[in-house]
């Protein structure tokens, strides 16, 4: 039985650092070798691929490989037979309708009858149809954005970010169409020694997540307001409070949120906690 798990990731792109990093991060390690399709982790029983993104919804269908990290976008616009097992966090974008600056649009019915150029043809099809518009889609697969310049379509269906692309192309975003995140996906042909491996993978997925979005703090608090600092203190469980050697001080530590912690920060200060130390967590079970 096929006991170790094999990875499918962006060779080079928008995705591959992230996904090299995750895994990293996970404690996994491997020797990659440049210009190698394949890689074989040290210590953990799982195997690299290294391909294009565009492929990966496919060839973990088919099982040549049996995970793989790829966008939503792409998972959405190839519909292969594999499931999606967990939403990363990294590469965040959306796929968006964009047309002319000039281009007066009050709705999608302004779309009606129009050349819409876009690598997503599925994906805008579905949209187009869900709302019963009738434009014509005319698949490219690369450069969208200078479509309606050099007279190819009325408008562009592609992938944004921040929105810079467009703007220096002389486009307005109009609709969102689709928002995209990377996501691990999995064959739904595992077998159980897989499966279970998938598991530890994504145990250890979870826990570095967890551990990004939240932070280990310290700080010293006068003894008579540890009780207040505590209330104010979003905590995972009760802070651990310690006598400093300075008479009538305390030293309190806890975890909490990044985003709950830039809200507390004043609060904190105002109860009169002193030294505040903010310290990244690696992992974090709980
Ligand atoms: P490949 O050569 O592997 O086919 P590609 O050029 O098709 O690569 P990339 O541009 O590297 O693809 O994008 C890969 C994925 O990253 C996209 O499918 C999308 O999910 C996400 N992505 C694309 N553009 C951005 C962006 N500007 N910001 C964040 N994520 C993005
Ligand atoms: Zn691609």
């Amino acid at each position: 039985m096929e006991t170790t798990l094999k990875l499918a990731i962006q060779k080079s792109g928008r995705l591959s650092e992230g996904s090299l990093e995750l895994i990293k991060k996970c404690g996994i390690s491997y020797t990659q070798t440049l210009g190698k399709l394949k890689a074989e982790a040290h210590n953990f029983p799982m195997e690299f691929l290294f391909l294009r993104d565009d492929d990966i919804p496919k060839y973990v269908a088919n099982g040549i490989a049996d995970v793989g990290i790829v966008g939503e976008n792409v998972l959405a616009e190839k519909n292969e037979p594999v499931e999606k097992v967990e939403a990363l966090g990294f590469a965040k974008c959306r796929l968006s309708i964009a047309v002319p600056r000039d281009f007066v649009y009050n709705s999608l019915d302004d779309l009606n009858g129009l050349k819409i150029a876009t690598s997503y043809p599925q994906i805008l099809q579905n949209y187009l149809s869900e709302n019963q518009v009738n434009a014509h889609i005319h698949v490219i697969s690369g450069s969208v954005e200078i479509a309606p310049s050099i007279g190819l379509a009325k408008a562009i269906c592609d992938i944004v970010s921040s929105g810079s692309t467009l703007i220096s192309n002389g486009l307005k975003e109009v609709e969102v169409i689709f928002r995209s995140e990377a996501a691990l996906i999995a064959s739904p042909k595992l077998n159980e020694v897989q499966k279970e491996v998938l598991q530890q993978l994504l145990f250890r997925i979870r826990s570095v997540r967890k551990a990004r979005e939240n932070k280990y703090i310290l700080m010293n608090v006068p003894n008579e307001s540890v009780e207040k600092v505590i209330e104010i203190l979003p905590g995972m469980k009760s802070p651990t409070v310690m006598p400093l050697t300075t008479e009538g001080w305390s030293s309190l530590h806890s975890v909490v949120k990044e985003d709950d912690f830039w809200k507390i920060i004043a609060q904190l200060q105002e109860a009169g906690a002193q030294g505040i130390l903010v310290i990244p967590i690696e992992k974090m079970i709980i």
